[in-house]
């Protein structure tokens, strides 16, 4: 373990994407480290099991924009280590195959930091495996080659985007992975050239190898996106893989692989390709929320459009609040005259607590802990606690909380009928500010009290121009709220026309109306009323229309 004067950095391969393919050493220091500094191609999973404490520092290159100089990274991870802290510098792939992590050991080695490599899977094996193609085969290759496609003419005139981001931009001298290119000798090596990076120069090696004496015949193969859900392979041959690649836009990340061994994956592909591979859906759920949503469709191959319309804000300083008793506080006091509550808030009163989503959940414990420091899930001992949907009684479940009644339909209504043979006092609905009164109105009936608590509200989030016209071309938008679509088409000033082929998705029919009043029929809507419901009800439409 570290000393506070044990610093010192562990430089950590992270695989080519699948989170599978991190390594059990790669997980188990990227749990106890304090500080992670991360680049842009490293699985998105890889991070989520860091501390809670931890330092994450985004290093990469992001899209076109600018990058953490290498002098800047190398500084921060001797700085950090200097400072005690168990550093792990994360890179995609593996550290030492085009990943500048013998850089980084100098200068470690340099600054008298000690240091430690954890080898990682490398994607020039990896994507070709898990597109069937074996790099080495007896008989067909009998050697590999593992080459940087970045030619220095070519990182001179332009600078790509796709090198693991852990470097500056591609420009000339200052990009050592930009290496001027021996074809001659490339051409004659015998085996499989495994080409990383180079997605832009292409047509430039194709042509070299062919030049240099590469039967033009030969097989390539490229694998973009190699072990994630949106894998694709492009093939042809050294004649024609630049256009065929230009035709099929394959973008980065992407490993070529040059040699008679591609032509093997027609026998091996193994894997059935995802079945949103190729479609893109909008998601236009608050941010905070979005990512569960997110990560489903990216599993199932979708490329997703994160068009928040909607933020959460808590309201902290609100009370329960009796319905139809205006003139009784929330004890339920009809003698104490002044509505206003008292400071301090508990759920003593209450013989049944409904939530009606997971950020009520989050909202209501947060509350509690600002009222009493000391407060835990036994505020709720003394009622019955009722979940709109498996959503919230998920989160109630994360504190310790098993929901006693989650009805069959997620709405207000299905938590109507499934409280109806549940003898209620007095009932405390938490919910966001501008809920329906179904359920209150519905309690109250059935003669309980029933106090209100608006634990938040939702607001608009402004989008971008370019986020709101992707998600206006997407092939799928998704709506999971009234709110949602309210603030998305505000959003757009009334007029978001949408594309002609873009299918409107929406969770139940509550948003089902509210999309009506806007006058955007749904063409989908989710038949269980929740995000198991809505990616299902996107799945089934996807896989009749698109097969
Ligand atoms: N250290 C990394 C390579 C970094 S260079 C490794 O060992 O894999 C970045 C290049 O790696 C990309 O331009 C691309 O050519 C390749 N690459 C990384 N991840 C990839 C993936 N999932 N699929 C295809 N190529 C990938």
């Amino acid at each position: 373990m570290s000393t506070p004067e044990g610093g010192r950095v562990f430089l950590v391969g992270a695989g080519p994407g699948d989170p599978g393919l991190l390594t059990a050493r790669a997980l188990e220091l990227i749990a106890r480290a304090d500080t992670i500094l991360y680049d842009r191609l490293i699985p998105a999973e890889a991070l989520e099991g860091a501390r809670a404490g931890a330092e994450l520092l985004f290093v990469g290159k992001e899209g076109g924009g600018a990058s953490v100089p290498q002098a800047q990274t190398e500084a921060l991870m001797v700085e950090r280590a200097q400072a005690g802290k168990l550093v792990v510098r994360l890179k995609g792939g593996d550290p030492f195959v085009f990943g500048r992590g013998g850089e980084e050991a100098l200068a470690l080695r340099a600054a008298g930091i000690p240091f430690a490599v954890v080898p990682g899977v490398t994607a020039g094996v990896a994507a070709p495996a898990y597109a069937g193609i074996p790099v080495t085969h007896r008989g067909i290759a009998g050697a590999v080659a593992l080459i940087t496609g970045r030619t220095r003419a070519a990182c001179t005139a332009e600078s790509e985007v796709d090198g693991d981001g852990s470097g500056t931009a591609v420009l000339g001298s200052d990009d050592d992975e930009a290496t001027a290119i021996d074809w001659r000798a490339l051409a004659a090596f015998p085996g499989t050239l495994v080409f990383y990076m180079g997605v832009r120069q292409l047509p430039e090696i194709a042509a070299s190898l062919i030049d240099a004496g590469r039967p033009p015949s030969e097989p390539v193969a490229i694998v973009e996106r190699g072990t994630l859900p949106n894998q694709r392979t492009v093939s042809g041959t050294l004649a024609t893989i630049a256009e065929r690649a230009r035709a099929e836009r394959v973008r980065p990340p992407s490993i070529t692989v040059v040699g008679a061994v591609a032509e093997l994956a027609e026998q091996l592909a193994w894997r059935a390709p995802a079945p949103l591979s190729g479609r893109t859906v909008a998601v236009t759920r608050a941010r905070a929320q979005a990512s569960g949503l997110a990560r489903r469709l990216r599993e199932l191959g979708a490329e997703v459009v994160q068009a928040p319309a909607i933020r959460i804000r808590p309201l902290s300083d609100s009370m329960p609040r009796r319905l139809g008793k205006p003139e009784a506080d929330w004890w339920g006091s009809e003698k104490q005259v002044s509505p206003s509550p008292p400071a301090r808030f508990d759920l003593i009163p209450y013989d049944l607590i409904c939530l009606t989503s997971p950020n009520g959940v989050a909202c209501l414990f947060e509350r509690l802990a600002a009222s009493n420091p000391l407060a835990d899930a036994r505020a709720l001992a003394g009622a019955r606690v009722a979940a709109i949907g498996p959503g919230t009684a998920r989160a109630l479940a994360e504190w310790g909380i098993a929901a006693d009644v989650v009805p069959e339909r997620f709405v207000a209504e299905g938590l109507v009928e499934a409280l109806a043979e549940l003898p209620v006092r007095h009932a405390l609905v938490a919910r966001a500010r501008e809920a329906r009164d179904v359920l209150p109105d519905a309690l109250r009936a059935r003669g309980a009290e029933v106090d209100v608590l608006e634990l938040y509200e939702t607001v608009a989030e402004p989008l971008p121009a370019e986020t709101l016209a992707a998600a206006r071309a997407a092939d799928y938008i998704t709506f999971t709220s009234s709110s949602t679509v309210r603030f998305f088409f505000e959003a757009a000033g009334g007029g978001a026309e949408l594309a002609p082929t873009t299918r409107i998705v929406s969770i139940g029919p509550v948003t089902s109306a509210t999309l009506r009043e806007h006058g955007r029929a749904p063409h989908l809507e989710a038949e269980r009323h929740d995000i198991d419901g809505l990616v299902a009800a996107v799945l089934a439409d996807a896989s009749s229309r698109y097969a």
